[in-house]
């Protein structure tokens, strides 16, 4: 099956579900790619796109992606929930970006599975909490697994790193996620994995 298909497949089964009125924002890159990027889910700027990571958070990965010599073009980017979870603001009323709930990551997750086979991926890279416990199956904190190699579910791929955003409210990771980029790097130049 192609990735197209699963996506087909995907809305048709959006539109049968409480989750109707949502308008998905599938995943970006190559098929091919050796390295997937799952993040968590979209935020207002990507559902407006249909794109996943082109806000502040995707600026910053882009940004990551090249300190170690890697485009956009050339890894496949998806997200754990493929629609955008918000809340509206008590103040203004206006839609809210927040966490994904447990009943919309187990919603996608079957999903994202099916998308990862057909990937294929040589790393599977997580972005934060959510897409690490979406992929692995397991309650693991990002604090405890970053810039190492994680099990589970089968995977014995799962790369975890923070979630680009995290350094946007957390600058001190800023050199985690340098010397966490820089492990990957070795780990794929060490199994000639690029
Ligand atoms: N954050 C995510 O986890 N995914 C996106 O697509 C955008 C921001």
């Amino acid at each position: 099956m192609k990735i197209e298909e699963l996506n087909q497949e995907l809305s048709r089964r959006m539109l049968e579900s409480k989750y109707a009125h949502k308008r998905p924002v599938f995943s970006q890159g190559q098929p091919n790619a050796k390295i997937a990027l799952v993040g968590e889910a979209p935020g207002g700027e990507e559902e407006k796109a249909g794109q996943p990571f082109v806000g502040k958070a995707g600026k910053n990965l882009t940004e990551f992606l090249m300190s170690i010599n890697l485009s956009r073009d050339e890894v496949y980017i998806t997200n754990a929930v493929k629609l955008r979870p918000s809340k509206p603001s008590p103040k203004t009323g206006k839609e809210l970006n927040r966490t994904p709930s447990a009943d919309e990551i187990k919603f996608f997750a079957p999903y994202l599975h099916r998308e990862l086979e057909i990937i294929a991926p040589k790393y599977i890279v997580t972005l934060g909490n959510v897409p690490l416990r979406a992929v692995s199956g397991l309650d693991l904190r990002i604090g405890d697994c970053h810039g190492r190699l994680v099990s589970g579910n089968g995977y014995e791929n799962i790369f975890a790193l923070y979630h680009p955003a995290a350094i946007i409210y957390n600058q001190a990771l800023k050199d985690v996620y340098a010397s966490d980029l820089e492990k990957l790097c070795e780990l794929m130049r060490s199994k000639n994995g690029k």
